[in-house]
């Protein structure tokens, strides 16, 4: 490669003899059942990753959470390094799939692609952040200190993660977050050496509305009754209309419930409202016109009150985002990979290390696709350059910031 230092052609090398090593690590990672909710689960995919990093001669910190599963740290110092700031790898460990899935499911190859759950979405992201890691241990060349941070409820909006994560993106220079990147409308993989990665994300906030009336008798006493479920239904249409999908806005009443019996006039109701949206500025004003259309009552007597659930931030673009942008398209080029960016409606943890200020590139992991399904998949081909690519943008954006 004419294009490279003898540094980056060590540490790409290296990587190129890893393609056995890091599909048996994947097929251990998909293998190791790791819903959100499975604290034991995602601490042991944790455990997997540890061994892997401990093996490689990383440090290992462990995070501990009493609910959801713990977060792990490995480090690779570099005292040599002018700015002790460290390049973050960011992955989540656990899956949106229910518990016994791996046994139902286990890892499989099949015509050029992987499947199992997780497989993409983002066990494989979080195999080549490991080599890479491992890559810069045993080949050097890298001139910042590096941290990976594997968290465990990033499919649940990330409720114990978040600070962990915001606390590692106030330390870091810049942020790589391997969400898996896709394959353009159209194309294979193989033919055409096509990927799409991530240029920017909504963001999102999941709320939850109560509502309280006053039950009665149907049909003794119907007009004692304040029907909660009415005040409800009145508003589902007021909500969805804040869309505005050219402002990238959307509201989606996703669930609702209430009532008693049939015979009934319902005492309570409830419903839980997505909002998506792209700029930090769009939220505040959204947020409050929810909570005007929940908490002003459409059915006098009634109540009903608002509370956020859960949240992730936008992936906003910034100058020093295209850049990194830059530097992952001219390093895949390299391997013939010809990458384009676009927008998705879809969170991420990227959206909270932007939100800090720390200049974040999402969706660099090895192509999947079909992600959140029994059909989700991985292209095997794309593993090891991906994680060369990755190692590359790692060396020239840390050579750049230093
Ligand atoms: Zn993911």
């Amino acid at each position: 490669m004419p294009d490279m230092t003898p540094e980056e052609a060590k540490v790409t090398a290296w990587l190129a003899g890893k393609k056995d090593a890091m599909i048996a690590l994947l097929r251990d990672m998909v293998d190791t059942d790791s819903g959100s909710y499975d604290k034991a689960g995602v601490d042991r995919a944790g455990q997997v990753l540890a061994r892997f990093h401990e093996k490689n001669g990383l440090l290992v910190e462990i995070e501990a959470d009493a609910v959801y599963g713990d977060a792990v740290k490995a480090r690779l110092p570099n005292p040599a390094a002018n700015d002790q700031r460290p390049v973050l790898l960011l992955g989540h460990r656990d899956t949106v799939f229910p518990k016994g899935e791996p046994e139902r499911r286990p890892f499989t190859i099949k015509n050029g692609r992987a499947y199992g759950p997780g497989v993409a979405d983002m066990k494989a992201g979080l195999v080549i952040e490991a080599f890479v890691v491992a890559a810069f241990a045993e080949c050097g060349g890298l001139s910042a200190p590096l941290l990976m941070l594997t968290t465990s409820d990033e499919e649940i909006a990330s409720p114990s993660s978040r600070p962990i994560i915001e606390a590692a993106a106030r330390e870091a220079r810049c942020v790589f977050n391997a969400e898996p990147s896709r394959l353009p409308a159209g194309s294979e993989f193989a033919r055409d050496r096509r990927q799409s990665i991530t240029s920017g994300r909504k963001g999102g906030v999941f709320m939850r509305a109560e509502f309280v009336g006053k039950a009665a008798h149907s049909g003794a006493n119907f007009d004692k009754g304040i029907s909660a479920i009415v005040d409800l239904g009145g508003k589902i249409p007021k909500l969805q209309g804040l869309s505005d999908l050219e402002r990238g806005v959307t509201v989606n009443v996703g669930l609702i419930g209430g009532g008693q019996t049939v015979n009934t006039v319902a005492p309570s109701a409830w419903c839980e409202i997505d909002l998506r949206y792209v700029t930090a500025r769009q939220r505040g004003e959204l947020v409050s016109a929810i909570r005007a259309i929940i908490e002003t009552p459409d059915v006098p007597g009634s109540s009903a009150k608002l509370t956020i659930k859960g949240e992730f931030l936008p992936l906003e673009r910034s100058p020093e985002s295209a850049a990194l942008f830059e530097t992952y398209r001219d390093a895949a080029a390299s391997y013939g990979i010809s990458v384009t960016a676009e927008f998705t409606g879809g969170c991420a943890d990227s959206g909270f290390t932007a939100a800090q200020g720390c200049p974040t590139l999402c969706s660099i992991g090895p192509i999947g696709g079909m992600a959140h399904t029994p059909d989700e998949f991985l292209e095997i081909e794309s593993i090891v350059p991906a994680a060369q690519a990755l190692a590359l943008s790692v060396m020239r954006t840390a050579a750049r910031m230093e």
